[in-house]
């Protein structure tokens, strides 16, 4: 009986929601017959929300321009954060409800979608709860988590009664200079796509229409984050076949846990802008993937066509090439030209009727979808967690997990709390460098203001040990050399027995964050050298978006520490690792290169590896492959031992699934975490094959001297990759399964 009330409430469940969809389709082929072409293509424009500020009262709406885009361009969205930048939700609320009142006077009352950058908690919103940014999410390899936090930030978006999200980054960057490295999940497509799942799932819920959540945003369709330059909107080289063997899936992955909408990615494509490319937005992303959410621009991008692009001659074919492409909502920052230019290309019969219904149909079922008809904005009162201890909890156990240890010589961690250290490094006294760019203002400069109340490193360890134990200075600027910083730095480290260097980046994302060199600045290095001279134990903490290059001085630090960009918990985070409160349970998701001309991935080809046998003939082939750090990097306290890699077969049909065990006992001392990362080596194939891939990884929690069994299935779709034909096909031969160092080989009839 149990189990068929089970079965009657699954059923039941799936019957409601498919009911719902045909209750929302219904609705929104009403509305949209009662429609003008005008507030059609209202419905399609997004404005900033700065554009209907009044210049002389910052963060106080113009009332007429308020009038003048909703009602008389009947505009259906907007973005974006007033000025000064993060209001309380209090003020959040005064705002979308000035919003509201103003979309209630139009003639359908069609609610007006808010979008916000909401990407590492609702990090518009003062004293929001902020998590690690992206990077540091992969770094954890624990989708349950990551998932969490997707949830507590959807609860404080909508607490600030904002809607949807600019978020998850799905981009893929293969230039580790890239400056919005850290909003990526680094350079797997494997981890990038759980991790999409995770926080989609996390976002949207099971219903993306209640109080607590919002819709996801994937961007930035597609290739966006491959610039060859590794500088921000130049241009990418990816042939098809590989882009939909790596970039693809990730958003194949998101599309499939639900995500509502996507953005489009400002880059360009083999020569093809991709706001122009009808072949990926409609025929790839539309049809083929089935995707039925809603295509935003992003930022003035239908224009840039025109202006940067340079792929059409005017503004105006600017807009008809890029809603032929596909796209269904435009991000027009503070102009109508989109709009108008529209409504006469349709009239002059340039762009079909069909293609605006199209588009209409996916924002408002988008808008009936976020129950934004009945509730437009937050009842303040259903949101006693904003903030709260709970939530500031999670977002502490994210960025712990998300810490990696990369290198512990002489077991110098955890240290002793009765040691007097030395602080010094540009990054160790700042918010601002924790929380990286999109963190109240756009590249998070205004940080250090709004989380008065949270601890930079430096406080974190006087709190911790005790403001006597503590001594600091700056010792480098991050940008500009000053010797007698450095020599001051030098002389205090005389008192200490150990040196905690804090050494990383600026705030900063999108092309402001553009590097013409990957290695760490100058006056950065400078100081690390400066200290090593002094052959006391330094422990280096990295608070960095991207892998700035230390091979200059990596060979002189005992101790490596990866912190990303950990967001407002992130110090005190690492401060329990370093004392060891905390085990260290992160993995770098990402090779950390050690020479600038040398950015291969840990996925590489067998011919970027040193091949066996030429290894002792490494002068007359210097391969390039030797990472700083490799990925899935990642130490702990204690250690973990591999034994008994199983499988069930050594031989397969293509229908087949491969059961995979492994046991990892923890042989050290301490508890700790550990993920176990499954790779598979596809031996020989017709497209060359990767030296190894990432298929399966679990995170699991092991005492000391316990042992685990961790289990995973492979299927056909785990050996499979895109050939020339651009077909996803798996061809026979033999495959190795690596975990830790075992191996097992299994062989496709
Ligand atoms: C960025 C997007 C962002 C959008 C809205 C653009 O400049 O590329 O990632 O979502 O602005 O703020």
């Amino acid at each position: 009986a149990i189990l068929l009330l089970f079965v009657f409430s699954i059923c039941s469940t799936t019957w409601s929601q498919a009911n719902k969809k045909t209750e929302i389709d219904t609705k929104v082929s009403e509305l949209l017959s009662k429609m003008t072409l005008e507030e059609k293509v209202g419905q399609m424009t997004q404005i900033t929300v700065t554009f209907f500020e009044d210049p002389k009262k910052p963060g106080h709406f113009d009332p007429s321009k308020l009038k003048q885009g909703i009602q008389d361009y009947h505009i259906g969205s907007i973005l974006n954060v007033p000025n000064p930048g993060a209001p309380t939700i209090q003020r959040w609320q005064e705002t979308l409800t000035a919003i509201s009142n103003q979309a209630n006077k139009t003639r359908l009352k069609i609610p007006v979608l808010y979008g916000i950058d909401a990407i590492h908690g609702a990090s518009y919103t003062a004293g929001a709860t902020l998590f690690p940014q992206q990077i540091g999410l992969a770094a954890t390899f624990n989708t349950d988590l990551v998932k969490r936090g997707a949830e507590i930030s959807a609860y404080e978006t909508r607490a600030s009664s904002i809607p949807w999200v600019f978020s998850p980054d799905l981009d893929f960057p293969r230039n580790p200079a890239w400056s919005r490295m850290w909003e990526s999940f680094g350079e797997d497509t494997y981890l990038s796509s759980k991790m999409a799942v995770a926080l989609v799932e996390g976002f949207e819920g099971n219903n993306v229409g209640s109080k607590y959540n919002v819709a996801s945003c994937m961007k930035h369709y597609i290739g966006y984050g491959s610039t060859t330059t590794g500088k921000d909107r130049t241009p990418s080289i990816i042939p098809e076949r590989v882009l939909r063997q790596y970039d693809l899936t990730i958003y194949q992955a998101a599309i499939k846990a639900g995500a509502k909408s996507v953005m489009v990615s400002s880059g360009e494509i083999n020569g093809t802008p991709v706001h122009a490319s009808k072949h990926l937005i409609t025929d790839i992303l539309k049809t083929e993937l089935g995707f039925t959410g809603v295509v935003v621009t992003d930022w003035k991008d239908i224009i840039y066509l025109h202006t940067r692009h340079k792929v059409a001659e005017t503004k105006r074919d600017a807009v008809r090439i890029a809603v032929m492409a596909g796209i269904d909502m435009s991000m027009v920052p503070e102009e109508f030209s989109f709009y108008t230019d529209l409504i006469d290309l349709v009239q002059k019969g340039e762009v079909p009727m069909s293609r605006i219904d199209d588009a209409v149909t996916r924002i408002l079922r988008m808008k009936f979808e976020l129950n934004l008809f009945q509730n437009s904005f937050a009842n303040l009162k259903d949101y006693p967690k904003f903030g709260s201890a709970e939530h500031i909890q999670e977002a502490y156990k994210t960025a712990a997990e998300s810490i990696t240890l990369l290198k512990n010589n002489n077991a110098v961690l955890p240290l002793n709390k009765n040691e007097k250290i030395l602080i010094t490094g540009a990054t160790a006294n700042s918010m601002k460098y924790l929380n990286g760019g999109w963190s109240y203002t756009w590249q998070g400069e205004n940080s250090d203001t709004y989380a008065a109340d949270k601890y930079t490193i430096l406080e974190a360890f006087q709190n911790k040990i005790g403001k006597e134990n503590v001594l600091y200075t700056p010792g480098a600027d991050l940008e500009n050399e000053n010797d007698a910083e450095i020599q001051k730095a030098v002389d205090l480290a005389k008192d200490a027995s150990k040196i905690i260097l804090c050494l990383g980046e600026k705030n900063y994302t999108e092309t402001p964050g553009d590097i013409r060199n990957l290695f760490m600045s100058s006056s950065q290095i400078k100081l690390a050298l400066a200290l090593a001279k002094l052959n006391k134990p330094i422990i280096l903490v990295l608070n960095e978006g991207r892998p700035r290059l230390i091979s200059d001085f990596e060979g002189k630090m005992n101790t490596v520490i990866q912190c990303y960009l950990p967001g407002n918990e992130g110090a005190r985070a690492l401060i329990d690792i370093i004392y060891g409160d905390v085990n260290p349970s992160g993995r770098l998701p990402y090779n950390y290169p050690r020479y600038p001309n040398s950015l291969e991935k840990y996925n590489r080809k067998y011919t970027e590896s040193i091949a066996e046998e030429e290894q002792n003939n490494d002068a007359k082939y210097e391969k390039s492959y030797s990472p700083q750090f490799e990925f899935g990097t990642g130490l702990s306290y204690t250690t973990f031992k591999y034994s008994n890699l199983k499988i069930d077969k050594n031989e397969i049909n293509t229908t087949d699934e491969i059961n995979v065990s492994v046991d990892v006992t923890n042989s050290g001392k301490r508890a700790g975490k550990e993920s176990v990362l499954l790779y598979l080596s596809d031996n020989f194939a017709s497209i060359t094959p990767e030296f190894k891939a990432l298929k399966r990884f679990e995170k699991i929690s092991l005492e000391p001297n316990e042992t685990k069994t961790v289990k995973f299935i492979l299927n056909q779709k785990d050996l499979q990759f895109v050939n020339e034909d651009l077909k996803w096909i798996s061809e026979k031969g033999t495959f190795t399964i690596r975990v830790s160092d075992l191996n097992k080989d299994f062989s496709l009839k």
